[in-house]
């Protein structure tokens, strides 16, 4: 059985209790491989390796940072089908989206920050009357961690590990135990690279054990973290009085106003896309979809008839639409959420059950695209993340109504809105509490854009030079002449 191993002071180790954890394809059920059981004297080891690396690597050139991450752009692209596959087993994602769209912003993620560093300057403030000059000297902090979920795995990992390395920075890093294996291979890679040993450190395991040893650990200075509400929480608890630098990218329940005067067929076939992409476990899918009154029954019957045509298969298959979900508990969670859904008073239009594949995937986690309606706006159906391929439908009277219902959420991600009318467009934008707002398009990233939400989503923001703001302490020097 293959064996992932951590990653520290530039050699792939195993962890220091010998002990692992399985390794579940959610496509068939199966134990593939096995990921290290690691614990805090790992974590320890890691930021140690870390520190050392850090005087040198925070004083090498930008160029020659770019030099050695360029280097990892280009395996990660050599290596590109290999990736693409191993993320696709470990996820349960279809392959042909971990080729189109993971692995590719796996090496773009290097590209930009690497290239992006080469760009990133600092303020100066000029008293001329005082014959004085303040310039912003931007250092990088230090060890930082970076904790990442399973949903995008590699895409997200290389999100927060290429900027803070970029900026100089040393990085103890942990990947969810759900989906460790693209970073696993990531790590053989960096070796390929010439990474200097302990710039980068990858440490395996369980959130509760590794994760929280990241977060407590002395000599980590940042945490950067993408995952859960609750998760956040408890980092936050113990990271706050720590007075760590945090980066919080947490849970969403995305509002998707589509309106009556909108471009119609394009409104649908993005909002099937949005809500089902990975089978909805991206945190930007537009899990609540609000419909103009005059539109909805139309709207209903449209996208029903759409879902009804999606196809949940095997991953490695190419005319697969959805996948697996990434494991038997997260199946159980959802399919709990369908249950409430009912109890709450909601109407399943399709969907709404798991589905027992033939052939090797018949002990895989998967689940129909679900369809629910007649739901009220407060329910815990509608208020709760539930990360899966389930969708709400609600109907909304107008401008006003739309903004109320999508406002009446702890989360503030992304939201959608599908209208021809750019007046009301640029109202509702200024008015909508989400860190990212995407007008007649869904999903189109620009990574120079702040990333990030408000209210229980989150708090910071990635992404661009705010990244590097982030991953780097800014310093005041004061200078007066004579
Ligand atoms: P979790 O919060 O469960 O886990 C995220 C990461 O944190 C994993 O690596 C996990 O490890 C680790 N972890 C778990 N417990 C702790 C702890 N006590 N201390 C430190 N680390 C810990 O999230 P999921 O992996 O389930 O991901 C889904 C969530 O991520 C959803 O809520 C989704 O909305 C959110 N998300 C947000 C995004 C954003 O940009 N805002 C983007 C993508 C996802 P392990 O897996 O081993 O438990």
């Amino acid at each position: 059985m293959q064996k992932i191993l951590n990653y520290i002071n530039g050699e792939l180790v195993e962890p220091n209790s010998k002990k692992w954890i399985d390794n579940i394809d959610p496509a068939t059920g199966d134990v593939y491989s096995l990921i290290p059981d690691s614990d805090s004297s790992d974590i320890d080891s890691a930021a140690r390796a870390a520190k050392d690396a850090f005087p040198a690597w925070a004083n090498t050139s930008n160029e020659e940072r770019y030099r050695v991450l360029n280097k990892l752009v280009e395996l990660i692209k050599e290596n590109a089908d290999e990736l693409a596959l191993a993320e696709s087993i470990d996820n349960g994602k279809p392959l042909k989206l971990a080729q189109k769209v993971d692995i590719p912003r796996a090496w773009q993620n290097f590209e930009f920050f690497a290239t992006g560093i080469m760009h990133f300057a600092s303020e100066s403030h000029n008293m001329q009357a005082a014959n004085t000059i303040n310039y912003t000297l931007r250092q990088p902090i230090g060890v930082v961690g970076c904790i990442s979920p399973w949903n995008l795995p590699l895409y997200l990992f290389t999100w927060k590990i290429a900027p803070a390395i970029a900026a100089g920075n040393c990085v103890v890093a942990k990947p969810s135990e759900v989906t460790p294996m693209t970073a696993y291979l990531l790590s053989e890679l960096a070796i390929k690279a010439g990474l200097p040993k302990g710039v980068l450190n990858i440490v395996h395991g369980l959130g509760h054990k590794v994760g929280d040893s990241i977060t407590r650990n002395p000599e980590i200075k940042a945490i950067s973290f993408t995952g859960g509400t609750k998760t956040g929480e408890a980092i936050a608890s113990i990271a706050a009085p720590m007075f760590k630098k945090l980066s919080l990218e947490l849970g969403g329940k995305n509002p998707n106003l589509v309106f009556a005067d909108c471009d119609y067929k394009k409104a649908l076939s993005t909002s099937v896309m949005s809500s089902f992409a990975n089978q909805g476990q991206i945190c930007l899918c537009g899990s609540r979809i609000y419909i103009e009154e005059s539109i909805y029954e139309k709207f209903k019957e449209d996208f029903v008839a759409k879902v009804n045509k999606l196809k949940v298969g095997n991953p490695l298959d190419s005319d697969s639409n959805l996948g697996a979900v990434v494991s038997k508990d997260h199946q159980e969670k959802v399919l709990s959420y369908i249950d409430l859904a009912v109890e709450e008073g909601g109407t399943i239009l399709t969907g709404g059950k798991k589905l027992e594949l033939d052939g090797e995937c018949k002990n895989g986690y998967f689940i129909a695209p679900t369809v629910i309606e007649g739901l009220d706006n407060n329910c815990r159906i509608q208020q709760e993340e539930i990360f899966g391929p389930v969708v709400t439908l609600t109907p909304f009277k107008n401008e006003e109504h739309a903004l109320e219902l999508a406002n009446s959420s702890q989360y503030g991600l992304s939201s959608t809105i599908w209208t021809q009318d750019l007046n009301r467009a640029n109202r509702i934008a200024n008015k909508i509490d989400a860190g990212i707002v995407w007008v007649n398009c869904w999903l189109h990233r620009d990574l120079r854009t702040p990333f990030g939400g408000v209210k229980n989503s989150g708090v910071g923001r990635e992404g661009g030079f705010e990244v590097f703001k982030f991953f780097t302490e800014p310093k005041n020097v004061c200078i007066q002449w004579s």
